[in-house]
């Protein structure tokens, strides 16, 4: 009987944890998508899309499909569906682990302004008088920023924000990452960027702009990432196959305990 496991994806960790998972005989994965983006990549293994209806909804579906082991491998900032996910896990009893990639830390050189939310953000951007605005921030999240109309704001974005908020001075740019760090020195020298705004999500794939604006010494406003619960973490696919090794022999000694026991 192949065990069920269920990964909550939207992130380039939960593509590879679905890939090394593929290898696994004795697994049947499915993943799960928001449902944020039309046409979206499909992971290895089954795939289901939408949300669950809350964590009462979860609980639901972990039950109906009899899952084993959740691994939460949302976005940093997609923090309602891992609170979700703890609070449907810890009511079906089932495990469950947060895989994140770490977060970037400044360096020597840098000239971080690290903040909590994003009022929090356009309060250090006014203060902190700039002109030219690189607006890295997702396109959901542009509304704060739409009220400033003395900045003149780059908004890089995957997809066209539907509806664009109203910006005075703006300019779209359309782009999906990685992004390399020749491509991102041209883009802060050429609009003349004096200030970044965007959150912390890690990883390699939007990490360059953040060594351009450290050679050029622009100041960059960097969103902190949510609170989450405390649940086992991974920070690499390689932790996340571990801890479900470990998950493995703890089903086994369940399924053969006298043999466990001798
Ligand atoms: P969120 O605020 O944590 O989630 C909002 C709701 O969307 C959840 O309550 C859940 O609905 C549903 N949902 C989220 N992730 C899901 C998943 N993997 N499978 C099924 N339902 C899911 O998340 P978000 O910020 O809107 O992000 C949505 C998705 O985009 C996430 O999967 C995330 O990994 C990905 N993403 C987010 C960001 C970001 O910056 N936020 C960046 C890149 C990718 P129900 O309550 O109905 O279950």
């Amino acid at each position: 009987m192949k065990e069920r496991i269920l990964i909550l994806g939207g992130t380039t960790e939960a593509y590879v944890l679905a890939e090394a998972l593929a290898a696994h005989d004795d697994l049947r994965v499915t993943n799960s998508l928001a449902g944020r983006t039309t046409d979206p990549r499909l992971p290895a293994g089954e795939t289901r899309i939408g949300g669950f209806g809350g964590p009462e909804g979860l609980i639901d579906y972990l039950h109906e499909q009899r899952i084993r082991a959740v691994f939460d491998v949302t976005h940093p900032f997609a923090a309602s569906m891992g609170w979700n996910a703890y609070q449907a896990c810890h009511a079906a009893r089932v495990p469950l682990l947060r895989l994140e990639r770490p977060a970037w830390t400044p360096e020597e050189g840098d000239r971080w302004d690290q903040v909590e939310g994003w009022d929090e953000a356009v309060n250090t951007l006014i203060q902190g008088g700039p002109q030219r605005v690189l607006l890295a921030v997702g396109r959901q999240e542009l509304v704060p920023f739409a009220g400033l109309d003395d900045i003149w704001f780059l908004i890089r974005a995957v997809t066209p924000p539907d509806p664009m908020p109203e910006f005075p001075l703006a300019e779209l740019l359309l782009s999906r990452g990685p992004f390399d760090l020749d491509n991102e020195r041209k883009l802060l020298d050429e609009h003349r960027i004096d200030t970044i705004v965007c959150k912390n999500s890690g990883g390699l794939a939007t990490s360059a702009k953040l060594i351009a604006a450290r050679e050029r010494g622009i100041r960059v406003i960097m969103r902190q990432r949510p609170r989450r619960p405390e649940t086992p973490l991974a920070t690499s696919v390689e932790g996340a196959l571990n801890w479900l090794e470990m998950r493995k022999t703890q089903w086994r000694c369940e399924r053969e305990p006298a043999r466990a026991a001798g």
